[in-house]
């Protein structure tokens, strides 16, 4: 028996992410220093974009999309209302209409058919972006959502928060990186406790854009450049402009180094994931409930483990009794108060408040011990059995 809470994910700080930050603490620079840049360029590497911009938090890097994008007010843009609320609401910040896109019921991500037959409806260029989310790690798929940005002329965001260290192998048999942006135009993602990489706060925006890279730079500081090749005058070596209403989204070099530090354990941290998964998959195999999707080719980050039961606030009292803190995620974002004074109501999205009714998040970290684990899916199991 484990006497201890278990919570449904957690950071993970080794010894080595806590010297990167003393160094950071002991160098000349807490924030924009070598740090950043350094955390960027390898966070690029190892995704394959060509550009990887860090800022204060994911819900930054989605706000600078559509800051990026010159999404303004009246512009539509489509998303899930699977998602945290930070999804619809970075690009409700420049003004945006959000459109809500049912989901699949299967992978729990943004239904591609419903999403086409939302575009179909309208000329071409009505939707500024789509905004789809790798719903707990699961890849969405990004060559067919390319293939339709080609045909209805939108920008593609991934909100990529839960899936770093995801991949989908493309129709051509090429493995592609979520965030290596092959197919998108632009991936966020967050860098939040509960997330792969955790500095605390922290975010990433990805592109191959070398356009929308240098908007998104120039939106993360008050829109101020001191680039000779951007400036209208050069007065001096002190000279600087703000040409943009920006924003203040930098991140620290303090951050920036626990970043870096926890980069080098992402691939660890997905396979530990993908273990911890396959073993809730053997044990809950043949009883009642519903286990996560999956299928060939891809890489799923298993940021969360979900599964779905008729009883589910039942099981989930019972987890809690047992200090086994299960989490249900998300409560649909057009149910929101704020979503539902813009129009939507329950009922608009029956495949994602079907699936809000019935999901549960195991505990899922690549910390979680076997002796916790097995403690979660014995409990599980006891309720399922005296049900
Ligand atoms: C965590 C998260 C965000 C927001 O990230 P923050 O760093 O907390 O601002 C956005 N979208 C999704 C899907 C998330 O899980």
């Amino acid at each position: 028996m484990i006497d201890h809470p278990i919570s449904y994910g957690r950071q993970y700080i080794t010894e080595e992410d806590i010297q990167a930050v003393v160094e950071a603490l002991k160098s000349d620079y807490m924030t924009q220093g070598p740090r950043i840049a350094k955390f960027e360029k390898e966070f690029a590497a190892y995704l394959g974009s060509r550009y990887a911009c860090m800022v204060s938090n994911g819900t930054a890097a989605l706000h600078l999309c559509s800051l990026a994008l010159g999404i303004k007010e009246g512009d539509k843009i489509i998303t899930t209302p699977i998602t945290f609320v930070a999804s619809a609401n970075g690009f409700r910040y420049t003004g945006a209409e959000v459109v809500f896109c049912d989901i699949d019921p299967d992978t729990y991500l943004m239904d591609l058919d419903k999403l086409e037959e939302i575009l179909c409806k309208s000329p071409r260029g009505t939707y500024k972006a789509v905004v789809p989310v790798d719903f707990a790690g699961y890849p969405i798929d990004e060559e067919r959502l390319r293939h339709l940005a080609e045909e209805y002329g939108f920008a593609i965001v991934v909100d990529a928060c839960h899936a770093p260290g995801a991949s989908f192998t493309d129709s051509k048999g090429n493995k592609n990186m979520v965030g290596g942006c092959q197919y998108a135009d632009l991936t966020c993602f967050s860098f939040h406790p509960v997330k792969h990489i955790a500095t605390g706060e922290g975010g990433a925006v990805t592109t191959n854009d070398p356009k929308l890279y240098e908007r998104i730079c120039l939106f993360r500081t008050h829109g101020i450049t001191k680039d000779p090749e951007m400036l209208t005058r050069a007065d001096g070596g002190w000279y600087y402009e703000m040409q943009e209403l920006g924003f203040n989204y930098r991140i620290t070099d303090m951050q920036a180094a626990l970043g870096s530090s926890q980069l080098k354990r992402l691939d660890w941290s997905i396979s530990r994931r993908n273990e911890i998964a396959r073993k809730y998959d053997k044990a809950f195999a043949g009883t009642a409930l519903k286990l996560p999707y999956r299928q060939d080719g891809i890489t799923h980050a298993f940021h969360l483990y979900i599964i779905q039961t008729e009883k589910r606030k039942q099981l989930y009292d019972f987890l809690r009794e047992n200090r086994i803190f299960a989490q249900v995620l998300y409560i649909p974002a057009h149910t929101m108060p704020y979503y539902k004074a813009l129009g939507w109501k329950e009922g608009d999205f029956p495949v994602a408040e079907e699936y809000y009714e019935h999901c549960l998040a195991l505990p899922m970290y690549p910390s979680l011990t076997d002796a916790e684990q097995d403690w979660v899916i014995e409990k599980v199991l006891d309720f399922l059995r005296n049900d």
